[in-house]
């Protein structure tokens, strides 16, 4: 089955949308930034097939002795190593930061499919606010809410398109 990882620094709502799309609370999701104890798999089923979704971002992200960045990139390697598309989810109204340009120019590097999400866009009207994520140099991006469920089908339907 086709492997479908998220990934993205901390906080931008990786768990979220995870559990979003796979409509159980699998996923430890709080209001501190990477609380996912782990890397967790759902199996996916949508009117065109199937495939596993990957929460990334694990008990690194707590871990103290390692600084987050570190465990991004570790897990974006780890992401890039399995999976047949990768979700990038950036914080579409909290604007992109360095890790962020950090991570698009490892993805962009490894030539593998990649799917910008834009998430936090709650509203229409923050919809102008997420243009900023195309300056990470990828030609497609979605605005989602993983908790208002804005886009989400779309989401679904352009993940399917491309496995
Ligand atoms: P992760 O660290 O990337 O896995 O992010 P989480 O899923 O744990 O979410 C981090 C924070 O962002 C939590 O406080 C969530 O409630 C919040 N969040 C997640 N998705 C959305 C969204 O679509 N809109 C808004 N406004 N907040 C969100
Ligand atoms: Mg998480």
């Amino acid at each position: 089955m086709a492997i479908v990882s998220i990934i993205g620094r901390p906080n931008v709502g990786k768990s979220s949308l995870f559990n979003r799309i796979a409509g159980q609370r699998l996923a430890i999701v709080d209001d501190l930034p990477g609380v996912t104890r782990d890397r967790l798999y759902a199996p996916i089923t949508t009117d065109r097939g199937q495939f596993y979704l990957v929460d990334t971002g694990g008990l690194e992200e707590e871990n103290s002795e390692r600084p987050f960045a570190e465990s991004v990139r570790r897990q974006v390697h780890l992401a890039l190593a399995e999976s047949d598309l990768v979700l990038f989810v950036v914080d579409g109204r909290g604007g992109i930061n360095a890790l962020d340009r950090e991570v698009a120019m490892t993805l962009r590097r490894s030539e593998r499919p990649v799917l910008v999400v834009a998430n936090k866009i709650d509203d229409p009207k923050h919809d102008e606010a997420y243009y900023d994520v195309f300056e990470l140099g990828f030609e497609e991006a979605i605005p989602v809410s993983a908790e208002h469920n804005r886009n989400i089908s779309t989401l679904l339907e352009m993940i399917e398109e491309r496995l």
